[in-house]
């Protein structure tokens, strides 16, 4: 189903979130006080419009309780972050996401009744600390409480194994699926030797996981 987006703020994250968007089939509307910003993704979303996004009634206009989730990436400007969040609670939007670059600013935004509230940097930088330690681990997801799942390049060590006798804790780590270039087999046969170019999707407790990435 098509959704409708307000992203306030095309910086570099504003802009990312919001040509992902449009990419998704969504419709998209940019705001930004800088023209230059404005203009240069202009023809790329739905709608962009050009305004301070602290002044309240150039946010009025906007009618933002139309959009299905507003995102308020304004990065640098903490005063101007946290005043728009307000505005933008206060004008009635749904759903309302914000970045945040420190913690005091993650507080303030939470008190403002921000439903999600985002530290790129921070969870970027999580994933390249993860990619470096780990660089057979090609992708993961938090499930919270300490679970993850994981997707992961046996490596040449495996290879020729059959999935039964992999090397990994069996009552803290599941395995999910086997992917193969392009396709997906969930539930693999126990028997399956690895190939060299077969990826592990395993689900469990991210110390166990931790103890298997390290054996490749
Ligand atoms: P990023 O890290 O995403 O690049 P920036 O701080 O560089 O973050 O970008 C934030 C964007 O928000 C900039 O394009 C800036 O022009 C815009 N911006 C900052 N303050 C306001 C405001 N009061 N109203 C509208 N846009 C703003």
């Amino acid at each position: 189903m098509k959704k409708q987006f307000a992203i306030i703020g095309l910086g570099a994250f504003g802009t990312a979130v919001a040509l992902e968007l449009m990419r998704l089939g969504h419709d998209v509307l940019g705001v930004d006080f800088r023209e230059e910003e404005a203009n240069r993704i202009a023809d790329s979303l739905t709608q962009t419009v050009i305004a301070d996004a602290t002044d309240e009634e150039a946010l009025r206009e906007l009618d933002l309780q139309r959009f299905d989730a507003v995102l308020v990436a304004i990065g640098e400007h903490i005063e101007a972050s946290t005043l728009c969040t307000l505005l933008v609670k206060s004008l009635g939007a749904k759903e309302v996401w914000v970045k945040a670059i420190t913690s005091i600013h993650h507080r303030i935004v939470q008190k403002l009744g921000a439903d999600r509230i985002l530290h790129p940097e921070y969870e970027m930088g999580l994933r390249v600390a993860q990619s470096m330690a780990h660089p057979n681990m090609l992708d993961y997801i938090s499930l919270g409480d300490n679970f993850f799942l994981i997707e992961i390049r046996p490596g040449d060590l495996l290879e020729d194994h059959p999935l039964a006798e992999l090397p990994y804790d069996r009552e803290q780590i599941h395995l999910v699926a086997l992917k193969h270039g392009q396709q997906l087999t969930l539930h693999p046969d126990p028997t399956h030797r690895l190939h060299r170019n077969d990826h592990l999707v395993l689900v469990g407790d991210e110390e166990a996981l931790r103890r298997f990435a390290e054996t490749l």
